[in-house]
């Protein structure tokens, strides 16, 4: 841990603890893509995002974050945000008067277009995020991501706002946070001036709409296992034809369900 003065992505995260600081995105580089959580949990922010290469392009501004604490729009003394489900059972829903006022305050400066500014609420109902889908976003000028808790949302206030749902995958996760972290690393990562080396993601699973092929390293020889032949050559083509054929090797054997249609 340091305790050097927090920076700037960081410091777009503990703005919004009000409200008017949204707009004040400070530091963050103009036009930089950005994201907006809503959350019950804003201390989860950001998380793995801050580590690394996306902490490091989130320092530097170039790209922002902007947590909105959904409990600032609790209601009452208590800040209420949910209540029992209408028709009975277990749990609780996120009430929709409190959810429309974060999803209003999350709407504010933000493009009408949404396929310029997806807003989405995380769910298992939704329709499967994929690397396309993070293409799309990484293609768009930001994001809402609305986090789930307890039983889920009332259903009014993703219709009245029109929000779209997206799933992380086939299970069900006790919030949308880390959904929403595992989405937004795989879009942010898209954005060239964030990895630096593009190249890297030219030849990365989903890129072609195949699985990569094994990697290996030094040593060349490990417990008795040796590194495939051709690897070692420093024959550059026949390089790329191994690579591209235990692509599809692996690709048919894992996910025969993979098509083409991921591709660019
Ligand atoms: N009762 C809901 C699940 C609620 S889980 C149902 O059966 O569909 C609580 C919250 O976690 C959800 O509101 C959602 O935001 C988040 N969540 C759970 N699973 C998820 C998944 N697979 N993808 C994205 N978000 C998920």
């Amino acid at each position: 841990m340091t305790d050097r003065p927090r920076s700037h992505g960081r410091l777009a995260i503990s703005a919004t603890a009000q409200p008017r600081d949204l707009m004040a995105e400070p530091r963050r580089l103009a036009g930089a893509w950005s994201a907006r959580v809503i959350t019950l949990f804003p201390e989860a922010f950001p998380g793995t995002l801050g580590l690394s290469l996306l902490g490091r392009a989130l320092d530097r501004g170039l790209w922002g974050l902007e947590v909105i604490d959904l409990r600032r729009f609790g209601l009452g003394r208590h800040r209420n945000v949910d209540d029992t489900p209408a028709g009975g059972g277990a749990g609780m829903v996120l009430r929709p008067d409190v959810v429309s006022a974060a999803l209003r305050e999350a709407a504010r400066g933000t493009p009408e277009d949404r396929a310029l500014w997806p807003v989405v609420y995380l769910s298992p109902r939704g329709r499967p995020f994929t690397q396309a889908t993070a293409r799309a976003w990484a293609a768009g000028r930001g994001v809402t991501l609305l986090c789930g808790r307890f039983e889920g949302v009332d259903e009014r206030a993703l219709e009245a706002h029109g929000v779209e749902e997206v799933s992380l995958g086939d299970f069900v996760l006790t919030g949308g946070e880390v959904a929403a972290q595992a989405m937004l690393d795989a879009t942010v990562r898209l954005m060239p001036e964030v990895l630096g080396n593009a190249a890297s993601l030219a030849e990365e699973s989903f890129a072609d709409g195949l699985l990569e092929a094994p990697h290996y390293t030094r040593p060349t020889e490990w417990e008795g296992r040796t590194i495939p032949e051709v690897l070692l050559s420093g024959h550059h083509e026949r390089i790329a034809e191994w690579r591209r054929q235990e692509a599809e090797r692996l690709t048919a054997a894992r996910r025969p369900d993979l098509r083409p249609r991921d591709r660019h």
